[in-house]
């Protein structure tokens, strides 16, 4: 089978561009290698995509699902490993199977940094997580600490500090990138510990994590915090491994395209968080979502 547009990535943009294409009677594939929704799933609460007061992350994803499903979206689950252009078709690979499109949108999205300390990979699961909201609940009345000073850190942090015993917030800097209201209402939590200026320089633990070794940037001042858990919140990097020898690529890792979603390869789109630009949010994904879609129809219509 060709299909007329192969969507890699079942978050906000890839399932916009789902809904927009089918609507256009499009034949739409939707590859994903993990939950469709994306990242957002992860989320307790989101409050700022319009139409919704308030929802929970799980439940703005499996709508945004269910809608293109209802559409005709076809769907597979499995990770892209490779994108190859022949010709005027893309041959798109998984490790199992490969599928073939007149038309590709990238919209892989970003994922968690990591810490890159030594120990950090044989942690994972045993104490290290970079998803308070999955994993919390692990370390119900624990004492656990976040690394980070965005939203995403602070959230963790309110999370949380309702579960745990204790909540140590550790950020290399003074001032935080998170909104003022999240950090005053933090501050309030009298079992929330701020370290600030400090930076995680070990990890130890054999069969899980127990303690961490923190580092005063200021003064040097060593500091080691047992720990039932640790929760890393230090900004995300975009997924573009898969295609890093395809197209190019910005000095962060995102996809150079300006708002037309277009690449440097003809009839391959890139939207969402995986796009080189500023603001990485549920609108901005969905808008370019349907940008994509509709570059790609346009493409198909005049080749
Ligand atoms: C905890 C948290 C809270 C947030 N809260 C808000 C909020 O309140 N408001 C807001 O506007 N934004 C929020 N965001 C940001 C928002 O979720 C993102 O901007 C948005 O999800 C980006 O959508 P996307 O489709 O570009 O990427 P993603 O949501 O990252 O989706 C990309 C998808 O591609 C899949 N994928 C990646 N590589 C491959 C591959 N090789 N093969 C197949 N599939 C692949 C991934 O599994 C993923 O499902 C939050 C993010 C997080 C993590």
């Amino acid at each position: 089978m060709l299909y007329d547009i192969l969507i890699i990535g079942g978050g906000p943009a890839g399932l916009a561009a789902a809904i927009y294409g089918l609507r256009a009677n499009k034949s739409v594939l939707v590859i994903e290698k993990q939950n469709f929704g994306g990242q957002i799933i992860e989320s307790k609460n989101v409050v700022n995509y319009p139409g919704f007061k308030e929802i929970s992350g799980m439940e703005l994803g499996s709508s945004m699902y269910e809608q293109a499903k209802e559409l005709g979206m076809e769907e597979k689950y499995g990770e892209v490993l490779e994108i190859k252009k022949e010709a005027s078709k893309f041959i798109v690979k998984t490790k199992k199977e490969e599928f073939y499109s007149q038309t590709v949108i990238l919209a892989t999205g970003s994922k968690t940094k990591m810490l890159d300390l030594e120990n950090e990979r044989n942690l994972i699961g045993k104490g290290i997580s970079y998803c308070a909201t999955c994993d919390g609940a692990f370390f119900k009345d624990g004492v656990v600490a976040v690394i980070g000073g965005g939203n995403t850190a602070i959230e963790d942090c309110l999370y949380l500090a309702n579960l745990c015993q204790k909540v140590y917030l550790i950020h290399r800097r003074d001032t935080f990138r998170a909104e003022a209201k999240k950090v005053e209402l933090l501050k309030t939590k009298k079992n929330v510990e701020f370290y600030l200026d400090s930076v995680v320089e070990k990890l130890i633990g054999k069969d899980s994590l127990e303690e961490i070794v923190i580092q005063n940037v200021k003064n040097n001042k060593k500091t080691t915090l047992k720990v039932d858990g640790l929760f890393v919140a230090i900004g995300r990097v975009a997924n573009t491994t898969l295609v890093e020898n395809l197209i190019n690529l910005a000095s962060d890792r995102t996809v150079e395209a300006d708002d037309s979603t277009k690449t440097n390869i003809e009839g391959l789109f890139v939207a969402g968080d995986v796009r080189q630009k500023k603001i990485r949010q549920l609108t901005t994904a969905t808008a370019d979502g349907t940008i994509a879609a509709m570059m790609a129809i346009n493409f198909l219509e005049n080749n």
